[in-house]
C-alpha cells in the first residue's frame, strides 16, 4: 500500500472513500490526537508533538501515586484545561459530526480526552472515550466518579492540592487515563465489539502505537472491514490499509463529507 502514497492524487483517494462510506453499513471513525492538531492542540509523537517537550515519565499512574508536585501540576491541569481549556472543534470534527448525524457513521472511538467531538455534534451517545476525558474526575480508591464542578467543589489536600474521597478518602485523580493505568473496561469492550462488527474502519490522526487502542484496526481487518488510514505521519499498520491518505484530517474529511453528503440529497 506505501506504493499509493505516491501515485493515487488525493482527489482519487477521497473519492474512493467517499464511495465506501455511501455503501457502508456499520462504518467506525477512530481518532487520534492529530484529528485536534488543527484546532491547537499539539499531539504527542507529530514533529511538533508533546514529547519533544515535557517527559511521557511524568504523565504515568505511579509518578501521580509518587509524587506530590506531579499531582499538584496534573490537578492545575484539570482545574484550568490545560491546553485543551482553549481549543475549539476544527473542520475534521464537524465533518464527522455531519457522517455520524445522517447515520453515515455508527460510532467514533476516540483516544482523545479533549471533548471536541462532543462540542463539534456528534452525540455523545454514539462516542466511546478510550481514554477517558477532563470533563469529570475519579477516586483512585473506591472509584467514584465527580462531576468536573463537584470536584472542585472539594477541599483541597495542603501536601498537594488534590482533594480526597468523601467516601473513602482516597486521591482524586482526573478522568483521563494516565499511562500505566488500565483503559476503562466498558469502553474498551464497546469499542471491540464496534471494530469488530464494522465493514468500514478509518482511523483518522493516529500514530497506531499506543495499545491496547492500536489492536482496534487489527480487530476491524479480522472481522472482514476495509481500512482507512488518514494520517499524515507512517504507521505501523499502513501496510494492511486498504487506503492510506497521508494529508491533513482538517482537508480530507470535509471533502469527503461533502461528497458523501451530496450524494444523500
Ligand atoms: P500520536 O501523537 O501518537 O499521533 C498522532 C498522529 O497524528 C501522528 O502520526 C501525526 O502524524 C498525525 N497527525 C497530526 N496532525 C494531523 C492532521 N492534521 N491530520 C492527519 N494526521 C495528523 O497520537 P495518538 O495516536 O492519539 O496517541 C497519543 C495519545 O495521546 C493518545 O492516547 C491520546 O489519548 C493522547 N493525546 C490526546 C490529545 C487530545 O485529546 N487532543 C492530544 C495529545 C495526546
Amino acid at each position: 500500500m506505501v506504493s499509493e502514497r505516491v501515485s493515487d492524487p488525493l482527489g482519487g483517494r477521497i473519492e474512493r472513500l467517499a464511495g465506501w462510506l455511501r455503501s457502508a453499513r456499520s462504518a467506525v471513525v477512530f481518532t487520534g490526537a492529530g484529528v485536534s492538531t488543527e484546532s491547537g492542540i499539539p499531539d504527542f509523537r507529530g514533529p511538533d508533538g508533546l514529547w519533544r517537550r515535557l517527559d511521557p515519565a511524568n504523565f504515568t499512574i505511579r509518578r501521580y501515586l509518587e509524587d506530590p508536585q506531579v499531582r499538584r501540576e496534573s490537578w492545575e491541569r484539570f482545574k484550568t484545561g490545560g491546553i485543551y481549556g482553549q481549543a475549539e472543534p476544527n473542520p475534521a470534527h464537524r465533518a464527522i459530526a455531519d457522517l455520524v448525524r445522517t447515520g453515515l457513521v455508527k460510532w467514533v472511538i476516540t483516544q482523545n480526552i479533549d471533548s471536541l467531538h462532543q462540542r463539534a455534534g456528534t452525540p455523545p451517545d454514539r462516542i466511546i472515550e478510550l481514554h477517558g476525558n477532563l470533563r469529570f474526575a475519579k477516586c483512585l480508591g473506591c472509584r467514584r466518579r465527580f462531576e468536573k464542578a463537584e470536584a472542585l467543589a472539594l477541599p483541597a489536600d495542603p501536601s498537594d492540592g488534590v482533594p480526597r474521597c468523601p467516601d473513602c478518602g482516597g486521591l482524586l485523580k482526573s478522568g483521563t487515563v494516565s499511562f500505566g493505568e488500565p483503559l476503562p473496561a466498558e469502553e474498551l469492550a464497546r469499542a471491540e465489539e464496534a471494530a469488530q462488527t464494522s465493514d468500514l474502519f478509518i482511523v483518522v490522526g493516529s500514530s497506531l502505537v499506543v495499545y491496547p487502542a492500536a489492536y482496534l484496526p487489527l480487530h476491524a481487518l479480522d472481522a472482514g472491514a476495509t481500512l482507512v488510514i488518514i494520517n499524515l505521519g507512517e504507521t505501523p499498520l499502513d501496510h494492511l490499509a486498504h487506503l492510506v491518505i497521508p494529508a491533513p484530517a482538517g482537508e480530507v474529511l470535509p471533502r469527503v463529507a461533502d461528497l458523501v453528503l451530496k450524494h444523500q440529497t
